[in-house]
């Protein structure tokens, strides 16, 4: 994060103006309108400006909205900066919000999850059904000696067993950390024993994109030196033979056998700030981070995006593909659809199992209506060809959204073409494991533009600065910040404060987590991609989105990474690593259409001086490139933290 603090003015050479308004019932029946207008406001610009001027009064509205055992006294306390506190003296559980609530209303008989496995099969369970196997878990758990402010490690494929796992943990007022179910026994471990676990949730097995994935054994295998470990309940996914440890392993099955349908184990009254779960980044700029989240404001900050962002009305089945190992799991398939009772699908499988049409039978079987997903997925599916989607009833889609990486305009334009019908919105939504909810998003109230995740959340004062803090010319770029606390940040690196401090010392008082960016006149924020992803060539620098996005924008050309290599004229020239599409041959013809083709589009100081064709790139098992291993092969230098590499 601290190598390229030098940030002057980036050179942003992509002009990207396409400007897409919103349909007028969309802004008409939008939720953030409803609060919008109960406020006096109809315009969004306006309405920022208010809920800056008052945060407390918008974030108290939300909070107000959800069930707390004991009122907050007190909204906010920043007497120990950089730490922080929302929602003070008062109680509260996610979990009563996501399932108990719902029990005293209708949503009690509605679907909760659609969910498909890997070959097609399915379940359904509506939100009485996932309360009742959440409850029957937590008196299981219980049952293992699980209480308040244990750890609970959770590495399990996507069933529905692995959201009622994550449910019931918080219901006992433990603390999860979810590890993605593709990671090796190393990564496990590790997190295993920086969480100081003291159960591990698994499956004996699951079938991904075809693949057998062995938990139970890679769990054995991780298990070999976690001392914290007492106990492991091995959910029968596949029911095959695994082998089981007596005394320490126990099936799901055998755990619950005598725990009657009708157990409720009360919800924990917790802390407003007391631990929800811990779970570590993507580790795509180096070590990953045991990020920390809270019950209560962190509650607050999902149901609002949730509600806003994807503006979930009570008939929408919405959809999204990350895995619930990541942030964007946690946040937007279990906790912000749950509290705000809607119908999902949870997805076991991939994009391109058995065919690249997967996603597109999945959203015609259950006709989603809200689909959100990822650049990489998207930038993956386009190399096989527009074909794929057509073959689909896409007629139920209505909001389209992307997270994890910026999302390139042509990407971005394929979207909206061939899944959108050419019509609907797309919510780019800007935020991170630390952030806990989307920061920078549109929604459907704003015009859009390709590639930009347009403007801040209601209360979100986001910013352009120097590395001293200083505002900065916005079209040109800098770092992105944020300038006051929102309720479901992060509140510290577990076992770790002091790397807490860094996201606020490292340029003075306002949260700063690695960002450039650049903002228009229209107040459109666009992320260029990580600083230290910035390339510095005779004294301009270049965002390596903007390379990227212009070599991405060829037809020849899936996906794209730029870095810069020290030159001893230039100070760095650009060297991009480039994956072709299917039907298109990686010759030097190409090499050299492509060089051009960035010259001419993005400028002669962009112009590539190596490019390199590769099958694949190397990314985090979450999808991003990791420009930091590029680097670091390029140079011979070690490559670092690797456990999260897609390999
Ligand atoms: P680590 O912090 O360990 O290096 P990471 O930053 O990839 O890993 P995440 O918290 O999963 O971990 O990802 C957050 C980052 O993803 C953001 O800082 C940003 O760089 C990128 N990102 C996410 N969504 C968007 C988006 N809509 N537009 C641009 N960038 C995005
Ligand atoms: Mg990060």
């Amino acid at each position: 994060m601290s190598s390229n603090l030098n940030f002057e003015n980036t050179d942003t050479i992509l002009n990207e103006d396409r400007l897409f308004p919103p349909k007028s019932e969309l802004v008409e029946n939008a939720n953030i309108m409803a609060y919008m207008k109960s406020k006096g406001f109809t315009d969004y610009d306006a309405f920022h400006k208010w809920s800056i001027e008052n945060r407390f009064e918008f974030w108290e509205d939300m909070a107000k909205e959800l069930h707390w055992f004991k009122p907050w006294e007190k909204t906010f306390e920043w007497t120990n900066k950089p730490f922080f506190r929302w929602f003070v003296g008062g109680q509260f559980n996610i979990v009563y919000n996501c399932l108990d609530r719902h029990m005293e209303t209708p949503v009690r008989q509605k679907v909760a999850f659609y969910w498909e496995g890997d070959n097609g099969e399915t379940r359904t369970l509506t939100y009485e059904d996932l309360y009742k196997l959440t409850n029957r878990l937590a008196k299981g758990l219980q049952n293992l000696g699980v209480k308040k402010g244990d750890r609970v490690a959770i590495y399990m494929p996507a069933i529905p067993e692995q959201v009622a796992a994550l449910l019931a943990v918080a219901r006992l007022g433990a603390v999860h950390t979810v590890i993605f179910g593709g990671f090796a026994a190393s990564a496990l471990r590790e997190r295993i024993n920086d969480a100081g676990a003291k159960v591990v949730i698994t499956a004996d097995g699951n079938y991904r994109g075809g693949k057998h994935i062995k938990l139970k054994e890679i769990t054995d295998e991780a298990l070999e030196d976690t001392p914290t470990i007492e106990k492991v309940v091995v959910v029968k996914r596949l029911s095959n033979d695994v082998p089981m440890q007596a005394g320490r392993d126990i099936y799901l099955d055998e755990l619950l056998a005598d725990i009657p349908e009708d157990t409720v184990v009360p919800c924990e009254p917790m802390d407003s700030e007391d631990l929800l779960y811990i779970l570590y980044t993507s580790g795509s700029t180096g070590k990953p981070k045991g990020v920390v989240h809270v019950h209560g404001g962190h509650a607050v900050g999902l149901y609002m995006t949730t509600r806003f962002v994807f503006d979930i009305k009570p008939e929408d089945v919405y959809w999204c593909t990350a895995d619930i190992g990541w942030v964007t799991g946690h946040s937007y398939i279990v906790y912000g659809p749950l509290m705000n009772g809607a119908t999902s699908v949870l997805f076991e499988s991939t994009p391109y199992y058995p065919n690249p049409d997967r996603f597109w039978s999945v959203v015609e079987k259950f006709k989603v209506s809200i689909f959100y997903s990822s650049p990489t997925a998207i930038r993956g599916l386009m190399r096989f060809g527009e074909e794929w989607p057509a073959k689909h009833d896409l007629s139920s889609l209505r909001l389209l959204g992307s997270v994890g990486e910026p999302i390139n305009p042509e990407a971005w334009i394929w979207y909206r073409k061939n899944i959108g019908h050419n019509e609907l919105p797309i919510v780019d939504t800007w935020w991170q494991t630390e952030t806990g909810m989307i920061l920078i998003s549109p929604t459907v109230i704003l015009p859009l533009k390709p590639g930009s995740a347009t403007k801040p959340m209601p209360t979100i004062e986001a910013d352009i600065v120097d590395k001293n803090g200083n505002p900065v010319d916005a079209t040109k770029g800098g770092f992105l910040i944020i300038r006051h606390p929102w309720p479901a940040q992060m509140r510290t690196i577990y076992r770790d404060p002091a790397r807490y401090e860094t996201y606020w010392d490292t340029i003075p008082g306002v949260y700063f987590a690695g960002d450039a960016a650049t903002r228009d006149k229209d107040g459109y924020f666009r992320v260029q991609g990580r600083v230290d992803d910035v390339i510095k060539v005779s004294g301009h620098r270049l965002g390596s989105m903007e390379i990227e996005s212009c070599l991405v924008s060829h037809p020849a050309v899936a996906e794209a990474a730029a870095i810069g290599k020290p030159d001893p004229l230039k100070g760095e020239h650009v060297k991009v690593f480039v994956t072709v599409k299917e039907g298109f041959e990686a010759n030097d013809a190409l090499a050299n259409e492509l060089k051009q083709h960035v010259r001419s589009t993005v400028g002669p100081l962009a112009t590539p001086d190596e490019l390199e064709f590769r099958p694949t790139l190397p990314k985090t098992r979450s999808g991003k490139i990791m420009r930091r291993v590029l680097r670091a092969q390029e140079l011979g230098e070690p490559v670092g933290d690797t456990s999260t590499l897609d390999a």
